[in-house]
C-alpha cells in the first residue's frame, strides 16, 4: 500500500513537470537562423512535422539549422484528374471514348457522324 501511494506521488510529480500536464512528449530544440542572423530557438515536439522555415521576430524566414532538406513530397507535383485517368486508360482508348461522345453531339445538333479512318 505504501508503495502504491508513493509511485501515485512520483506520477503526479512529473505530470507537474510537464507543460502539457498528463502526457509527457519528448522535445527537441529547433534552431533557425534568419538572413540578419537573428537566431531563433523553439522546442518542438520530437513527433511533429518540423518546418524548414520559421517567420524570424524581424519578420524574415529564418532557416532551420541543420535540417534535413526540404522533403521531397512538398516539391511533387500533384496529380490531376488527367493523370488519375491516364492510369486508367490508354491514349487509344481516350481517342475512342472522345471519339463515341463527339458522335453523340453531332447527332444530337442533326450532323452526321464522321466516318472513322482508324
Ligand atoms: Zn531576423
Amino acid at each position: 500500500m505504501a508503495e502504491r501511494s508513493l509511485r501515485g506521488t512520483n506520477l503526479s510529480w512529473l505530470s507537474f513537470e510537464s507543460d502539457e500536464g498528463v502526457t509527457f512528449s519528448e522535445r527537441t530544440i529547433t534552431r533557425y537562423v534568419c538572413p540578419d542572423g537573428h537566431i531563433s530557438e523553439l522546442p518542438f515536439s520530437v513527433e511533429a512535422e518540423i518546418p524548414s522555415l520559421w517567420e524570424c521576430r524581424c519578420g524574415l524566414d529564418a532557416k532551420l539549422v541543420d535540417g534535413p532538406e526540404p522533403e521531397v513530397k512538398a516539391t511533387k507535383p500533384q496529380r490531376t484528374h488527367w493523370d488519375m485517368l491516364l492510369e486508367r486508360r490508354s491514349i487509344p482508348e481516350l481517342e475512342e471514348l472522345l471519339e463515341e461522345r463527339l458522335d453523340l453531339l453531332r447527332t444530337s445538333r442533326g450532323e452526321k457522324p464522321r466516318k472513322r479512318t482508324a
